[in-house]
Formats: C-alpha cells, sequence, structure tokens
C-alpha cells in the first residue's frame, strides 16, 4: 500500500479540502507509487496563507541568530537523514544517487550558510551630510513568501528559498513540483523537528494551475519566489504584478559549452558528458549545445560519441547506473518531438534518437543519450529548451563567432569555455551574455554560497544563492537619527 501524505496548513497535516488525491509515481518503473498525496485548490491556499500571516509577527520577533541556530538544526537534522532522503527522491524523480546526494547536501550547506548569515545579516552604517546626525540601514522582513519550486532539484531547490526567507523573518506557504512531493515533505518535517514555528511555513500540495496560482493571485502573499520554465514564468510574473508583488524568478536555460582547437580535449570531453547527460540533461544549466572550433572538430565528435554510447542506464538506485530516466511520460514525448524537428530541419542525428526500453528500463521513462551534429544556430533544437539527454553540436571558426553563437539565444543562465589560452578565456568572461561562466569546466556544477541566476529571458534580474538572495527575501530600511536638538534641513542648511 502506498504511503498517504498530507498537507501541513495552519500547524496541522491535513487533507485537501476537496478530498481528491493525486499519485506520485517511480519514473524508472511507473508500476511504484511511492505515495498519495492531496489534489489542494484555492481553498486550501486560503488557509495556509491566512496562518502564515497570524505567524509573521511572532516569526519576526525571533532575533535572527535564533532563527539561524533553527535553520543549523535543519542543517544538521538534513545530515542525518542525508542517504534515507537520496533514496526517497531517486525513486521519486529518477536521478542517481551520487547526484540525490549531492541534492541533500546542497540543502544542507545552505543551511549552514543561513545559520551564519543569521550573526551577519549587515546594513550599513554611512556619514551624514549634517553635523550630529547618524545614518543607517537595517534589513527588515516582509511578509508572506510564495515558494513554487520544479522538480528536478527537490530538495536544494526548495532549501535556497525556504531556508534565506525564514532566516529574514518571513512566513511561507510552499508548493513543491507535483512530481516530487514526497521530497518536500521531508524537508517540512525537518524544519519543524528543528523548530520552525509550526504556522510559519505551509505546505500546499497540488497542480501548478489550480495551487500555484492560488498562490500567486493572492492579495496577501508579498512575494513570490519562483524556478520553473520560463512561459510559466511570465505568466506568474503579469499577473503578480497585478498587485506589484514582489517577484524572483528563475527559468529556463540554453547552455552552451565551446571547446576551442587549443582546449585539453580529454579534460572538455569529461565536461561535456557531465553536463549534457548528468541529471539526463534535466537541469536549467545542462549543456545543450557544445560550439566546436573546426580544427578539433571531427575528432572530438567521435570521442564524444563513443563514450556517449557507453553511459549506463538504469535505474538510479544502482550505484552503477550513470544515467536514469527522465522525469514522466509527457516529457519523453517532448524530447521525442524534438528529435523529430532536429531531423526535419536537417541536423544529423549521430546518436540516440530514441527511448531506453532495454531490459528493466521498458518500465520506466528513459531515453537514449541523444546527439546531433551539423546543427545550425538558428534551428530549433539550437534555440529551444529541450529538458532531456540531447546534446546539438555546432561547428564555428573562431572565437568570436563562438562566442556569437552562444550569446544568440533569448536565455542566458550558464556558458562554458575549455581553452588554455588565459585572452580567449578573458574575453570569453567579457563578452559571453549568462549568469554564469565556467572557465575549464563543464555548464553545470553551481555552488551554493554563490549567486546563481540568469540574464535574459532565463530570470528577472535577481540572484539566488549566496549573499545575493538575502537582498531578496528582505526590505531595506534607511534610518537617520539627529541628535542636534534642531531642524536640520539637507541640501538647504548646510549649502
Ligand atoms: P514548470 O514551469 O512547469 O513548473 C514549475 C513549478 O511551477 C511547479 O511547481 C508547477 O506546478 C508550477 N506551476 C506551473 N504552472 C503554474 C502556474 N500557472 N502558476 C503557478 N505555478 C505554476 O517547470 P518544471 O517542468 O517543473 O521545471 C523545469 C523548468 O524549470 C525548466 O525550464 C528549467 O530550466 C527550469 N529550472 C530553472 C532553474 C533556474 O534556477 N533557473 C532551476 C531548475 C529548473
Amino acid at each position: 500500500m502506498a504511503k498517504r501524505y498530507q498537507n501541513f496548513i495552519a500547524g496541522k497535516w491535513v487533507d485537501a479540502k476537496s478530498g481528491e488525491t493525486f499519485e506520485d509515481r517511480n519514473p524508472a518503473n511507473w508500476e511504484e507509487v511511492i505515495g498519495i498525496f492531496p489534489k489542494s485548490g484555492k481553498e486550501d491556499v486560503d488557509e495556509a496563507v491566512a496562518a502564515a500571516r497570524r505567524a509573521f509577527p511572532k516569526w519576526k520577533a525571533i532575533p535572527v541568530p535564533e532563527r539561524g541556530e533553527i535553520l543549523k538544526r535543519a542543517g544538521d537534522l538534513l545530515v542525518a537523514r542525508k542517504e534515507e532522503i537520496a533514496r526517497l527522491m531517486t525513486r521519486e524523480m529518477g536521478k542517481i544517487l551520487a547526484e540525490t546526494r549531492g541534492d541533500v547536501q546542497e540543502g544542507i550547506d545552505t543551511a549552514y550558510y543561513a545559520f551564519g548569515e543569521g550573526r551577519r545579516f549587515f546594513g550599513h552604517t554611512v556619514p551624514s551630510e549634517l553635523p550630529n546626525k547618524f545614518n543607517m540601514t537595517m534589513r527588515m522582513p516582509i511578509g508572506v513568501a510564495g515558494i513554487i519550486t520544479p522538480w528536478n532539484f527537490p530538495m536544494a531547490i526548495p532549501s535556497w528559498k525556504i531556508f534565506p526567507a525564514l532566516l529574514c523573518g518571513n512566513t511561507l506557504v510552499f508548493k513543491p513540483a507535483s512530481d516530487t512531493p514526497a521530497t518536500a515533505n521531508a524537508l517540512v518535517e525537518i524544519l519543524l523537528e528543528a523548530g520552525v514555528m509550526p504556522e510559519a511555513i505551509n505546505l500546499v500540495h497540488g497542480s501548478g494551475a489550480s495551487v500555484g496560482m492560488a498562490i500567486v493571485r493572492h492579495p496577501d502573499v508579498d512575494l513570490i519566489s519562483f524556478t520553473g520554465s520560463s512561459a510559466v514564468g511570465k505568466v506568474i510574473n503579469a499577473e503578480a504584478g497585478k498587485d506589484l508583488k514582489r517577484v524572483s524568478l528563475e527559468l529556463g536555460g540554453k547552455n552552451a559549452q565551446i571547446v576551442m582547437d587549443d582546449a585539453d580535449l580529454e579534460l572538455a570531453l569529461e565536461g561535456v558528458l557531465w553536463g549534457a547527460f548528468g541529471t539526463t540533461g534535466q537541469r536549467c544549466t545542462a549543456t545543450s549545445r557544445l560550439i566546436l572550433h573546426e580544427k578539433i572538430h571531427d575528432q572530438f565528435v567521435e570521442m564524444l560519441v563513443d563514450r556517449a554510447s557507453k553511459i549506463r542506464i538504469g535505474n538510479g538506485l544502482d550505484e552503477n547506473v550513470q544515467m536514469g530516466p527522465v522525469i514522466n511520460q509527457a516529457q519523453r514525448e517532448i524530447i521525442h518531438q524534438y528529435v523529430r524537428i532536429g531531423q526535419e530541419e536537417g541536423a544529423k542525428l549521430v546518436l540516440g534518437g530514441h527511448p531506453y526500453e532495454e531490459g528493466e528500463c521498458k518500465k520506466g521513462w528513459f531515453y537514449a543519450p541523444t546527439i546531433f551534429v551539423d546543427v545550425k544556430p538558428s534551428m530549433r533544437i539550437a534555440q529551444e529548451e529541450i529538458f532531456g539527454p540531447v546534446l546539438s553540436v555546432i561547428k564555428v571558426s573562431s572565437l568570436e563567432e563562438a562566442i556569437a553563437v552562444l550569446n544568440g539565444t533569448r536565455y542566458g543562465l550558464s556558458s562554458s569555455i575549455y581553452t588554455q589560452d588565459v585572452n580567449a578565456a578573458y574575453r570569453a568572461i567579457r563578452d559571453i551574455e549568462a549568469g554564469i561562466t565556467y572557465i575549464n569546466g563543464p555548464t553545470i556544477g553551481a555552488e551554493c554560497h554563490m549567486p546563481f541566476g540568469g540574464v535574459k529571458e532565463t530570470g528577472n534580474g535577481h540572484r539566488e544563492g549566496g549573499w545575493t538572495v538575502y537582498d531578496f527575501f528582505s526590505e531595506i530600511k534607511t534610518v537617520y537619527v539627529d541628535f542636534s536638538g534642531r531642524l536640520q534641513r539637507a541640501q538647504i542648511d548646510n549649502r
């Protein structure tokens, strides 16, 4: 019997008001039901927001270092449950154990960073232009945060948002992706055990259209932190804009790795294999374009196809497996559709291009590692996010052309260049239009204490991670203290 899960609203574990449910299935074996979850709607969101609003004055009154200590305990509990949660996550969304352990570790690192930030949380002190006057800034919490997350990093992405949101003194309503609700449940259990005030965190399961949209439209939600596709991000931004809500959007990517003719080809090969086929290509930072200098093109493609054809595919719980399934049937169909589009556009398929159905994989949503060559930069497979193990190889003849091709999409999240020429590396750092640039490393592999986010249609200018995310989850107050005992008029009395 599959486990039945509930929402956590107003300090209690409860079913959806409708009484309806949905199933969470293992993408590596669709016969395995991980759990049954409440299919919630607007009424559930209304209760969750009201609870978060009630908790806000109490939660924000707790000293920031004390809130940090609660998050430290959450980090400790994640350490204790790391292996159990990693296994659950692999069953729930398919990526291999090494990666799901990394996903939980990112949550741990983010919790400990928040703990440290609790004793910093700096404002500025700034001299006044007038005598006997003192100026400073301080950070204030904002209110109720709506947290809406995707399925590809079920622990890391919610942690990136929830830990800083709570540290800053906000309360929240959390809607995880309906493909990964069990990992989200574990995170909320941990936060409660660590000592977060029960009404300060509310978990509402369900679809984006009903639960997600109800959060975005709710007049008592002050800010929205969303990670997902650019298409949904645009809808959310437009809706939330009607109430002037603060919105942070972390959206899609069409990331490229450049390999120059002087690169260490073995190193560049390891990079692209990890970048393109890690997480079965389902990362916002995945390498989905490979830009090769013409002098090494043929040799590199041969090395790449050889290695990619040997990737071991299967259930991510098997430690020998290197690539798991894609998330669900609909996503596999989208990937397959893009393969057809690529062929129709005239790109040459040199590997894969079909569902993978060997042995046990018959019962899962597996797709073979797929490589196209002779890809033109304007083709749809070189422009649109596919979110699967599909790599498009583009040939160029110079650094300038490589950078122009890399920049020629509507996205700008991650980027990479392999070269041993320091001048080429610095030109790339300067000229690439992306939020993240790696030199001699793949497009994936962010560290949680560094800012994370992208330009163009990858986002709306905010950054998660590191110190920058605290700017999003707090409001700056500017304070003037005049101890002169008389009216002092800035710009007038001192001029
Ligand atoms: P998605 O946009 O379909 O869904 C993301 C979340 O939004 C889910 O919880 C979903 O239920 C919810 N949602 C859907 N429609 C909604 C609506 N109308 N109103 C409110 N909420 C709604 O994305 P996904 O398929 O879960 O994730 C894949 C996408 O996420 C890719 O585009 C990927 O690039 C992107 N992503 C970006 C980052 C980043 O940091 N930039 C990180 C991971 C994933």
